[in-house]
């Protein structure tokens, strides 16, 4: 594929919240060892991966779902835990998977509005019905830039009824800094109704992968695989985030090439007059009545950033964070639009 060949095809994403530094390096090298025999059916059970999952975040395999991507996973919590006749709560400005999976399931959407940008954990709990099966949550938030305390989730368990099924979305954790994460797989382990899932999209790189996880109660677990396709995780998929859960040192970098790359965005974006909002995992916001002109003119140069028009932000722009040359590339091109503006 010829990526010059048009002058309109954006060479730099920075829309989807992907990881700019690709994936473990080590990654393909441990695959190809394996000798993965691609005539053989994958093992429908992901085992040695759960062995993995498990040593890695102390839970017992029959505890953990493995999903084709989160959004797989999404699904089968949906349709395991919703009908007609039921109702799913999450933020408005929440991820657009959990609208979806609600209706794909019969079920009707009760959107909560965020407290600025933060999720209200109050009001969710308030708004719980009779008809609620289950809350959607991400933290970090996406797009809305929101995060939340171990002490304000764990007060918001102990005020959610234990029938409603509380799925814990946390895609971005590997950015937030360890000592601020929610000991959430911890948590999982004895709370019945809690689902926690995790990404190999973000982070770790592999979003082309299609791979996912999830921690809950036995119970929990028993409903999803229920009704999940039995080789729903190709081989190659299995190997991918056996090694990719054994590169912490990837996840580190990742990490701090992170934070420096947002101080680097919301410092220059800040220096040409922009508002910026930070986020806790890999992207910002930029709010500004001249969203839509920004990403187009973005889109010329070659750069894709994210609208929010279609969440009902017509203001705001999520921009990922990128490697420091992408990033200055960014600043670069909108430096010109601003001093093309004040001519
Ligand atoms: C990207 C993202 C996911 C991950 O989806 P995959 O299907 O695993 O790629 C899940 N939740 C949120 C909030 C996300 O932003």
């Amino acid at each position: 594929m010829d990526l010059t060949a048009g002058s309109n095809v954006p060479l730099i994403s920075m829309a989807l919240n992907e990881n700019p530094s690709g994936h473990s390096p080590t990654l393909l090298a441990s695959i190809s060892n394996q000798a993965a025999d691609l005539s053989r059916y994958p093992d429908g059970d992901c085992y040695a991966l759960k062995q993995t999952i498990s040593q890695k975040f102390g839970v017992v395999t029959s505890q953990i779902a493995v999903g084709n991507g989160t959004d797989d996973l999404l699904d089968l919590a949906a349709r395991s835990h919703l009908s007609p006749n039921r109702s799913a709560l999450f933020c408005r400005f929440g991820f657009t998977a959990y609208r979806k999976v609600t209706e794909l399931a019969g079920a009707r959407c009760i959107k909560i509005p965020e407290n600025g940008w933060e999720t209200d954990l109050n009001k969710i709990a308030n708004s719980v019905a009779a008809d609620t099966s289950v809350i959607f949550l991400s933290n970090p938030s996406n797009p809305a830039p929101g995060y939340f305390t171990e002490a304000s989730f764990v007060a918001f368990l102990n005020q959610v009824p234990s029938s409603v099924l509380i799925v814990l979305d946390e895609a971005y954790v590997e950015f937030v800094e360890p000592h601020r994460r929610i000991k959430s797989i911890a948590i999982a382990r004895d709370r019945p109704n809690l689902l926690v899932l995790r990404t190999f999209s973000k982070a770790y790189g592999l979003a082309g992968l299609r791979l996912g996880f999830g921690v809950g109660s036995e119970a929990t677990i028993r409903k999803i695989n229920a009704i999940r396709q039995p080789f729903s995780i190709g081989t190659v998929s299995q190997l991918a985030g056996i090694a990719a859960l054994n590169d912490d040192r990837f996840i580190e970098d990742t990490r701090a090439r992170n934070r420096d790359g947002m101080d680097q965005l919301v410092g220059g974006l800040g220096g040409l007059g922009y508002e910026v909002i930070r986020s806790c995992a890999n992207f910002i916001l930029l709010q500004s009545h001249q969203a839509d002109k920004i990403q187009k003119f973005l889109a010329t140069r070659g750069i894709a950033v994210r609208s929010l028009a279609s969440y009902g932000l017509p203001d705001a722009l999520r921009i990922t964070v990128g490697l420091e040359l992408q990033n200055s590339a960014l600043l670069n091109h909108l430096a010109e639009a601003r001093r093309l503006e004040s001519q």
